[in-house]
C-alpha cells in the first residue's frame, strides 16, 4: 500500500543530513547512539520531517503503559515476512528518536514503530497509521490511577478521527475505553494480570463487575467487546477459530499475549498467524532484558519491571522456590523519585524465594518486604548478593535505573 513515493524535498533531505551528522557528533562525544539528538536537530529543521519521512512506509504503532518495546520487536521481525522493516529497535519512542529511526530506514516498506504513551496521539496524527496496536494502561510509578484515565480520555478523542485499524486489548477496560471511539478496532483477547486501575468505569465512573474473564458496568451498560482473536494457554486463536502455537524464547505469560497481538496485527498486512509466529520465535532479549548473563561463575536473568503492572508480570514467569531473587529499586529520574508504588506490589508471591535487596532505596523496599513477612538480606552491591544466593540460576529484577547499573556492573 505504498502510496506516495516521491522523494524527500530538499530541506527534508537537509534536515536527515544534519539530523545524522548531530548524532554522530554525539556519538564520538560519547553520549550513546546519538538518535535523540539527531531526530532533535532534524525535526528543528524541518518541524514535518516525521510526516515526510512516514508517508511512503505503512506505519504501524505500538504504545501501552508495559510491553511496548516487545511487541513492536515481534511485529517488526512478523512484517519482515512481506518486506523490509523501519524501527526504532532501542526503544526511543518520543518523536524526535522516532524521526531518528525512520531516516534511517529509506528503503523500507513498513514502519514498526513504538511511541510513549504521551505522544501516542500527536505521532498518530502526523505518521497517518494503517495500525495501532494497543496493549495496556496502567499507573506507573506512582499511585496516578487519575492520570492513567486521562491519558485513555486523550487516546480516546486523538484516535477517533483516525482511518487507522486499532488492535486493541478487550481485556484491559481503559484500553477499550480509548479504542472505542474508533471506526475499526479488531478486539484481541490478551488478559489482564493487574486489574487495580479499572475497578470504576471509565465511560461512567460506576463500579466496574468481573465475574471470570468478563467485565462490564453496571450502571451504563460498557462491556467488554467479543474478541475476534485470543490467547488460549499457548495457543493463539484466530478469527476463524484455528489456534497456532506460539513459540517464544522469551518467558512468561505477558509475552504470549504480545505475541498474539502481533499476530494480529500481521494479518492485517497479509501475514498468516503461523508465519507471524514462527518469526517472532528468532527475538531473543529485547534492550537487555531477560538476557542471562554469567557474573561470577553465576547464570543471573535480568528482568526489567518498572511499575506495579511489570512487578506483577515478572513474578509470574520467575522460576519457582528455590530459586534466589535479587531485587534492586532505585529512586532516580526515570524511575519517579517516590517509592510509595512499592506498597501496590503483592510481594507474598515471593514466598520461599531466598531474596536479597540493593539499590539506592533497598531501605523502602527492606521495610515493605518486612511487612509482607518475607525472608531477605539487604546487601551493598550485586557482587555480595551473588556471593551470598544459594546454587542455581539467579532471577535479577530491577526497576528502570537500577537496571541499567546492573547491566554495567555485569558488563552487557
Ligand atoms: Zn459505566
Amino acid at each position: 500500500m505504498a502510496g506516495n513515493t516521491e522523494p524527500l524535498s530538499p530541506r527534508a533531505k537537509l534536515a536527515v543530513t544534519a539530523g545524522k551528522a548531530a548524532a554522530a557528533v554525539s556519538r564520538a562525544a560519547g553520549r550513546g547512539s546519538g538518535s535523540v539528538i539527531g531526530g532533535r536537530v532534524a525535526l528543528r529543521l524541518d518541524p514535518d520531517l516525521l510526516a515526510r519521512l512516514a508517508r511512503h512506509l505503512d506505519v504501524v504503532l505500538v504504545s501501552a503503559t508495559n510491553g511496548k518495546t516487545t511487541t513492536t520487536r515481534l511485529i517488526a521481525e512478523a512484517l519482515r515476512a512481506s518486506g523490509p522493516v523501519v524501527s526504532n529497535a532501542l526503544g526511543a519512542n518520543m518523536p524526535a528518536g522516532i524521526t531518528s529511526a525512520l531516516a534511517g530506514g529509506s528503503d523500507a516498506k513498513y514502519g514498526v514503530i513504538e511511541v510513549d504513551e504521551k505522544y501516542l496521539a500527536g505521532v498518530a496524527r502526523d505518521v497517518t497509521p494503517k495500525a495501532i496496536a494497543l496493549l495496556n494502561l496502567s499507573r506507573d510509578q506512582l499511585d496516578r490511577a487519575a492520570e492513567t484515565r486521562m491519558l485513555a480520555e486523550k487516546w480516546r478523542e486523538g484516535l477517533s478521527g483516525s482511518k487507522a485499524l486499532i488492535i486493541a486489548n478487550a481485556d484491559d477496560p481503559l484500553i477499550v475505553w480509548a479504542a472505542s471511539g474508533s471506526a475499526n478496532v479488531v478486539w484481541v483477547a490478551a488478559g489482564q494480570e493487574w486489574k487495580d486501575d479499572a475497578w470504576s468505569c471509565p465511560s461512567c465512573g460506576g463500579v466496574m463487575q468481573r465475574p471470570g474473564e468478563d467485565w462490564f458496568c453496571g450502571e451504563c451498560g460498557f462491556r467488554r467487546p467479543t474478541p475476534s482473536w485470543a490467547l488460549s494457554g499457548d495457543h493463539v486463536l484466530d478469527p476463524h477459530g484455528s489456534a497456532w502455537p506460539i513459540k517464544l524464547q522469551l518467558p512468561g505469560r505477558a509475552n504470549k499475549a504480545n505475541a498474539t497481538t502481533s499476530a494480529a496485527v500481521a494479518a492485517a498486512f497479509g501475514v498468516p498467524p503461523q508465519v507471524a509466529l514462527e518469526r517472532m520465535f528468532s527475538v531473543q532479549a529485547v534492550a537487555g532484558r531477560y538476557d542471562v548473563v554469567t557474573f561470577q561463575q553465576r547464570e543471573l536473568r535480568l528482568l526489567l519491571a518498572k511499575n506495579p503492572a511489570g512487578w506483577l508480570e515478572t513474578f509470574s514467569l520467575i522460576d519457582p522456590p528455590p530459586t534466589p531473587v535479587i531485587m534492586s529499586v532505585n529512586a532516580r529520574g526515570a524511575d519517579g523519585t517516590d517509592t510509595s508504588w512499592l506498597w501496590d506490589v503483592d510481594y507474598t508471591r515471593l514466598a520461599g524465594h531466598p531474596i536479597y535487596v540493593l539499590g539506592d532505596r533497598k531501605l523502602d523496599l527492606a521495610v515493605r518486604l518486612e511487612v509482607a513477612g518475607l525472608d531477605f538480606r539487604v546487601c551493598d552491591s550485586l557482587d555480595e548478593a551473588v556471593q551470598l544466593a544459594p546454587p542455581g540460576r539467579i532471577e535479577v529484577i530491577a526497576n528502570y535505573t537500577a537496571f541499567q547499573d546492573l547491566r554495567r556492573r555485569v558488563g552487557n
